[in-house]
């Protein structure tokens, strides 16, 4: 089977493993909140976010208050994250840039989106994705990347950009969503970063990194 069709089969196993999958594990309310989160969420855990999520947004419901927030004040809500001195000026001046040059409405394009700091590809997709249903990309997230690599569907361990130009190629559009959220769900409850689950894995048959001793 070529990797075009084993990645679209993945995708149809996964999707009947899964049907619960959810599209992201970060809370938000709006569209504002959702970009602010994901740009939080670099190098954090989605948990430790949804833990301060609702600090900041209820001090900061807006992009018009965030945007004026005090530097250090928002620190220290954001401090458990880690890098929080940068991570507050990311989401002050995304704020700033949102009712500056948008009219305070979360851009719909790739383009608009990775144009914010602390935006990457990753922010981008996963609001296009998750709140507004479109897809210009992948969402290559920590699971996605180990998993994908894992499944032999890409040689480019830790490169997410060029994983993600390679899922573009194998993939259909209208998989590009599915294959992110279900792959982050196998990463999350199967193939786990230190202790893959081989031997009840669902794709162990298509797995060339399918390990079954102890
Ligand atoms: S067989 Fe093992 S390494 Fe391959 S996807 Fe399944 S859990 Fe991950």
């Amino acid at each position: 089977m070529n990797k075009n069709n084993t990645a679209t089969k993945i995708v149809k196993i996964l999707d009947k493993t899964y049907p619960d999958a959810p599209k992201t594990y970060l809370n938000f309310q709006n569209p504002f909140e959702m970009l602010i989160a994901t740009i939080l969420s670099a190098r954090a855990t989605d948990a430790g976010v949804n833990k301060i999520s609702p600090i900041l947004f209820k001090k900061y419901p807006t992009p018009e208050k965030m945007s004026k927030a005090n530097l250090e004040e928002i620190g220290q809500i954001i401090r458990p994250l880690g890098a929080f001195n940068k991570k507050a000026g990311y989401i002050t001046e995304t704020s700033r840039q949102l009712v500056d040059r948008f009219g305070s409405s979360v851009p719909k394009t790739m383009e608009e989106l990775i144009s914010f700091p602390g935006a990457s590809r990753k922010t981008a997709n996963v609001v296009l994705s998750v709140v507004f249903g479109l897809s210009e990309g992948v969402v290559v997230d920590t699971h996605v990347m180990r998993v994908t690599v894992r499944l032999g569907l890409s040689e480019h361990d830790k490169k997410p950009q060029k994983i993600e130009k390679g899922l573009m190629e194998l993939l259909p559009n209208e998989l590009w969503n599915d294959y992110a959220r279900l792959i982050g769900a196998h990463g999350r409850r199967t193939c786990k970063s230190r202790k893959p689950n081989c031997i009840e894995c669902i794709l162990n048959k298509l797995c060339p990194s399918a390990v079954f001793d102890e």
